[in-house]
């Protein structure tokens, strides 16, 4: 089977992530997409939610779509999350005969020589990176310098290119601004009832 992979902080998970998931999944004809909520990464600072209530509003974002799942995985594992970890171990429970599909944003893929161990990340997987406003397609020889042998485990998409960042999320609510076209129905009461992301 082909799977999926999704990790994120997703603080909150929002619309943008859902689509291009949804994207991934029927370009490449994914079987599943397993979204990853991150523990703590070394790529963002101290300040994010606490796992359990990122790790909820995943489990409420994704309930109507019977071909994606949740991965607690990185919440099992101490210290630190790495990518490199993560698809090792899913590519090991999920067994080694799937084929794994990494799912990112184009500004990720910008990051990504510098995360840990990627020739071992394109060796397990390969990357399907999605366009994301604001953000360049990064320059594919640069990339093959710094990761030899990414371009043949690399798929670009073109589509879709969804202008919503978590970021901005945060910082509505703050502001007290309406999300609601921003992240699902569920996700934006989960939001409110347990009073998140208020100054
Ligand atoms: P923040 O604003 O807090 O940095 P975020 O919106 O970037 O959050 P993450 O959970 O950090 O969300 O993103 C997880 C993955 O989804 C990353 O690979 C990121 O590149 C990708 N991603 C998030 N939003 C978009 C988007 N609108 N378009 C394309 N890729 C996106």
């Amino acid at each position: 089977m082909k799977i999926g992979v999704f990790g994120g902080t997703f603080d909150p998970i929002h619309n943008g992530h859902l689509k291009i998931a949804e994207a991934a999944r029927a370009k490449l004809d994914l079987a599943e997409v397993y979204f990853v909520p991150a523990a703590r990464t070394p790529m963002k600072g101290g300040s994010i939610l606490p796992a359990e209530h990122r790790v909820e509003m995943v489990r409420l974002a994704i309930a109507p779509y019977p071909y994606f799942k949740l991965s607690t995985i990185e919440m099992e594992r101490p210290g630190l999350s790495y990518t490199v970890d993560t698809i090792n171990e899913l590519h090991g429970k999920l067994g080694v005969e799937n084929e794994l599909f990494f799912i990112l944003g184009w500004d990720s893929l910008a990051q990504f020589p510098r995360w840990r161990e990627p020739a071992r990340i394109i060796q397990i997987g390969r990357l399907v990176a999605v366009p994301r406003p604001g953000y360049p397609l990064p320059d594919k020889d640069a990339l093959e310098v710094s990761v030899p042998g990414i371009s043949e485990r690399l798929i670009v998409l073109e589509k879709p290119a969804l202008d919503i960042s978590a970021t901005e999320i945060r910082q509505r609510v703050a502001e007290g601004l309406s999300i609601r076209h921003l992240v699902p129905e569920a996700v934006a009461e989960y939001i409110k009832e347990n009073r998140l992301y208020l100054r």
